[in-house]
C-alpha cells in the first residue's frame, strides 16, 4: 500500500498527515513549536509526532512539505521565516529525504493549500482554481489545468501585495495600500480600534465580525470598507485568471457567510464583463488541516491516475 506523509511547518504550529493514494487520511496530528529553536526544533518535533502515526511498514513512498514562507525557486530550500531565526537557505527537503528515506517535494503554503483544495477539497473537480488565504496576511496561490501556477521566480500568488488603496495603511512589506494592509485579520482589527479610539491589539477581526453581527454600526463600516477592499482584489484576480472556482481559506474566512455573502456581491458588481454567478466563491474544505492536505497533494498520485513515485 502506497503511503504519503504531509508535513506542514507552519511559524506557530506544525501538523502532519498520513494519506493513502487517494489522499484519504490515515493518521493526523498538531504540534505546536518555539519559533525560537528554529529547524532543528520544529523537525524533531515533527518526528516525534509522525513517529505515533500507524507506520509500522516502513518509510512512505513520498513525503510532501507545506512551508509557511517564501521557498527557492526550485522549492528545495526555504529562503526565510517572519516567525523565527535558521530558516535562511535552509535545505529542508534535504532534511526530509534524509530522515523518512524518500522523496520528497516542498511548496510555500499558499501554494500547497490550493493544491489541496483543487485535488481534495471545495477545488475538487475544476481545472482552474484560484486560492486565498485571508489570514495574519493574505495569500494566493494559482492552480492552472490542474497544476500549479508559479511564475518565472517562484513569486506568482502574492495577491496580498497589490494595491488597492493607493496612499493606505501601511503593510508588513514596506508599500502603502496593500490588499494585505486593509483587509486582512489584524488590519481589520487595526482599523476597528482607531475607529472607536481603543488600544491595538485590543480586539481581534473576529471580534469586529461578533460586533458587526450584533448590530454595531462601527463595527459594520469597518467590514462593509475591508470586504470591498478585498472584492475589488479579488475581481481584479478573476479578470486576469477567468478561473473556474475561487477557494478561500484562512481565519477570516472562518466568518462564513458574514464575510461571503458580500464579497459575493461586491465581485459580482466589480468583474467585467460581469460572470453572473459563472465564478463560484466557495469556503475551503480544509481548515487547519489544509496544508497537510496541500503537503500530500504535492507527492500522491492525481485522482484518476496510477501511483507513480515522484521524480
Ligand atoms: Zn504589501
Amino acid at each position: 500500500m502506497q503511503r504519503y506523509l504531509g508535513l506542514d511547518f507552519g511559524g506557530t504550529k506544525l501538523a502532519a498527515g498520513l494519506a493513502d493514494e487517494s489522499g484519504r487520511l490515515l493518521a493526523f496530528g498538531r504540534c505546536p513549536t518555539d519559533p525560537a529553536a528554529g529547524p532543528d526544533g520544529a523537525i524533531a518535533a515533527l518526528r516525534r509526532l509522525v513517529e505515533t502515526f500507524p507506520t509500522s511498514d516502513g518509510a512512505p513512498t513520498a513525503s510532501g512539505v507545506s512551508f509557511g514562507g517564501p521557498v527557492d525557486p526550485v522549492c528545495r530550500r526555504t529562503l526565510l521565516s517572519h516567525h523565527g531565526p535558521g530558516w535562511e537557505e535552509f535545505a529542508l527537503v534535504d532534511r526530509v529525504e534524509e530522515i523518512w528515506r524518500s522523496p520528497a517535494k516542498m511548496e510555500n503554503d499558499a501554494n500547497a493549500a490550493a493544491l489541496g483544495e483543487c485535488r481534495y477539497g471545495a477545488g475538487r473537480g475544476y481545472r482552474h482554481v484560484l486560492y486565498l488565504t485571508v489570514s495574519t496576511g493574505i495569500g494566493a496561490g494559482i492552480v492552472i489545468d490542474g497544476e500549479l501556477y508559479r511564475g518565472a521566480r517562484g513569486l506568482s500568488g502574492e495577491l496580498g501585495h497589490t494595491i488597492v488603496m493607493p496612499g493606505g495603511p501601511r503593510c508588513p512589506c514596506g508599500k502603502r495600500g496593500c490588499l494585505e494592509a486593509v483587509a486582512s485579520g489584524p488590519s481589520i482589527a487595526r482599523a476597528y480600534a482607531e475607529k472607536i479610539g481603543s488600544n491595538e491589539g485590543s480586539v481581534s477581526a473576529e471580534d469586529v465580525f461578533r460586533r458587526a453581527g450584533a448590530g454595531e454600526a462601527r463595527a459594520s463600516e469597518i467590514l462593509e470598507q475591508a470586504i470591498e477592499l478585498l472584492g475589488i482584489g479579488l475581481a481584479n484576480a478573476i479578470n486576469l485568471l477567468d478561473p473556474d472556482v475561487v477557494v478561500i481559506g484562512g481565519g477570516v474566512a472562518r466568518a462564513g457567510e458574514a464575510l461571503f455573502k458580500p464579497l459575493r456581491g461586491v465581485v459580482r458588481s466589480v468583474c467585467s464583463p460581469s460572470p453572473p454567478d459563472a465564478v463560484s466563491i466557495l469556503s475551503a474544505a480544509f481548515d487547519d488541516r489544509g496544508g497537510v492536505m496541500g503537503a500530500i497533494a504535492l507527492v500522491a498520485p492525481r485522482p484518476g491516475q496510477q501511483p507513480t513515485l515522484p521524480s
